[in-house]
């Protein structure tokens, strides 16, 4: 069957990493920005390895400058995650991106895409909320005036805070201060773990940070007292097959410890984190679990299940999502 109108919920994807291609181009053209490098001849993103990959990143996002730039990214993205069946979508937004940092142009972005996110939910039925990141190579400074950015801007559809970037450097421990504002602030908290760094990592996220959901986390698995406590918590995995296949952390869809965790009872779910650049959707993600294990429609809703318990929503919200899912 195709899985394209099958209901979905994505909780982990970066918004500049969602940037269609030809988006990306059309607002390169506009600025007369050179992108020479950036695609292969097919239009795609083009990468070697994942550093190569971080410089194609940053010279694909640097055309996005203005609130109205991520005011028409809304659109794309969300344009594309409904054609593939997304009902309800998380994003990670930086205001080191937006605004540098600085809490009136923070404001500015984030008034930008909200007003693009409801016309989408009115027009398109899906619903956005966003999880403010801070990027962890910038260092623990720079995440608390992130940190101070999500507190101001929390409440209504900014409901989360977490962290990205380079896994291989600094601690989760060192973000402390950082974590506990926004949990201060109501906010929901997540952090990439687990996915370059091993299972120590994710254990740091869940003493140090103590988030309630890890990005990744799938290095979990070389762990099994870490697979045990993440089951017996509840912490939840932003699960992203696709995005560990392509940058090699595994062989192939069938090595990918997904189901294996799910097995032992841990709460996984599936997201696509920077679907162009690694040459996924949504629907791709549900054809190649599919394919390699088997998986039916009842374990796919019982993924966007555990997807929307574990979404940075109001129960309202909720409760709509859930009833969307059971109707179909
Ligand atoms: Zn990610």
């Amino acid at each position: 069957m195709s899985w394209r109108s099958f209901p979905k919920a994505e909780l982990h994807l970066h918004f500049e990493g969602a940037a269609p291609p030809a988006f990306i181009r059309g607002l390169a053209k506009e600025k007369s920005v050179d992108l020479t490098g950036v695609f292969d001849e097919r239009g795609s993103y083009a990468f070697r390895d994942f550093p190569h990959f971080l410089q194609v990143y940053e010279a694909a996002t640097q055309v996005l400058q203005t609130p109205r730039d991520y005011q028409r990214l809304t659109r794309a993205v969300l344009e594309e995650c409904a054609e593939n069946g997304v009902i309800y979508a998380e994003t990670f937004l930086s205001p080191d991106f937006c605004g540098g940092r600085d809490l009136h142009a923070w404001r500015d972005y984030l008034h930008a895409i909200q007003e693009e996110a409801d016309r989408a939910e009115r027009e398109m039925g899906i619903t956005l909320r966003g999880i403010v990141t801070c990027i962890r190579h910038f260092g623990p400074d720079k995440a608390r005036e992130t940190a101070i950015c999500a507190a101001e801007t929390a409440g209504d559809w900014i409901t989360g805070f977490g962290m990205g970037g380079n896994e291989a450097i600094g601690r989760q421990g060192d973000f402390i201060w950082a974590f506990d504002c926004a949990r201060e602030a109501g906010l929901r908290l997540t952090t990439h773990a687990g996915e370059f760094g091993g299972p120590d990592s994710v254990w740091q996220a869940i003493n140090d940070l103590r988030v309630e959901r890890i990005g990744h986390g799938v290095r979990a698995i070389e762990d099994p007292r870490l697979v045990e406590t993440l089951a017996e918590t509840g912490v939840v995995l932003e699960t992203c097959p696709g995005s560990n296949v392509t940058l090699g952390l595994y062989r192939d869809f069938a090595s990918h410890p997904i189901a294996r965790l799910r097995d032992a009872g841990v709460n996984v779910t599936i997201s696509t984190d920077d679907p162009p650049f690694f040459h996924t959707t949504m629907t791709r993600e549900f054809e190649a679990l599919e394919q390699a294990f088997g998986w039916t429609a009842d374990d796919f809703a019982e993924l966007t299940k555990t997807a929307i318990n574990a979404a940075f929503c109001d129960e309202g919200t909720r409760a709509r999502l859930l009833k969307r899912l059971e109707s179909t």
